[in-house]
């Protein structure tokens, strides 16, 4: 059986960084917290847990110790807050979700109201709105447009949570420039994601069975899994060689594999070396 990697698998430069600074800052004196989990994958956080730092759920007392900014970034006011509390700040945030966060606050402060394309519940959706004074729109889905809100909107700029599909983004969009007269675009969907979007419309076409390496929380995991499964139905989300099932591979010759971008190296690795040994 041929097994190609796709090229972009795995840890993207954002998710790369911010594990470099959170080791960094574990190997000094002071203990190292972190809001949530550093990215979205068991293995990357049980790892960063194991070199000392403790994920917390909120801030109590910063004396003596660091609070370690997760790749996909916080409000201001957790940040300012933390600080007030004597905390050290080391700011993993990745510089495209900071990016993000400038675009959105420079709009709002030239009078725009602000939505977003993306998962309320994610993290680096709620650092965006965090950043900005208004309640900003947020839109997962075509579905889920708020149309009476929409309606009373004179002035919006769109910009969007950095995984994003832009199939999704596209099909919002296209219902908001019939609704909002002065609406703007910004595509803030990041480099990485769009070089793993590319490769896998792709990889699905040339490969009889795909897999998707990533954990279950991973948004941009999901996405790669959902555009793979809409073009091959062999396609299977699976966080490591466990879940591999012999079944898949009936009459396959070729295998084609990607990774979310908080999957680590190894873990692709270890799928490599599964299916070369039994397949
Ligand atoms: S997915 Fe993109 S925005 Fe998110 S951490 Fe990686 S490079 Fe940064």
């Amino acid at each position: 059986m041929i097994i190609t990697v796709a090229k972009s698998a795995g840890f993207c430069f954002g998710v790369k960084r911010a594990i470099k600074m959170a080791l960094n800052a574990a190997a000094k004196d002071k203990q190292v917290e972190m809001l949530g989990e550093i990215v979205h994958n068991e293995d990357v956080v049980r790892n960063i847990e194991e070199a000392g730092i403790k994920k917390i759920s909120s801030l109590v007392s910063g004396k003596n110790k660091i609070l370690l900014i997760r790749a996909h970034g916080e409000g201001k006011s957790t940040i300012e807050n933390a600080k007030k509390i004597g905390y050290t700040i080391v700011d993993a945030t990745c510089p495209m979700v900071k990016e993000i966060q400038k675009i959105a606050e420079d709009l709002e402060q030239n009078g725009y109201d602000i939505m977003i394309i993306g998962d309320k519940e994610h993290d680096e959706v709620q650092g965006i709105v965090g950043n900005i004074h208004r309640q900003a729109i947020v839109i997962d889905s075509v579905e889920q447009i708020p149309h009476e809100a929409v309606k009373k909107i004179k002035k919006a700029a769109v910009i969007v949570q950095s995984t994003q599909t832009i199939e999704n983004v596209d099909k919002i969009l296209n219902v908001l420039k019939n609704s909002i007269r002065n609406l703007s675009y910004f595509n803030t969907i990041c480099k990485p994601t769009r070089s793993k979007q590319k490769e896998i419309k792709v990889l699905p076409l040339k490969n009889d069975v795909v897999l998707i390496i990533g954990s279950k929380t991973s948004a941009n995991t999901r996405s790669l899994y959902e555009i793979s499964k809409s073009l091959n139905d062999r396609s299977y989300w699976i966080q490591s060689e466990n879940d591999i099932r012999q079944g898949w591979f009936e009459k396959a010759r070729n295998v084609g594999i990607t990774a979310g971008a908080s999957t680590p190296e190894h873990t692709i690795d270890s799928v490599v070396e599964y299916l070369e040994r039994n397949f």
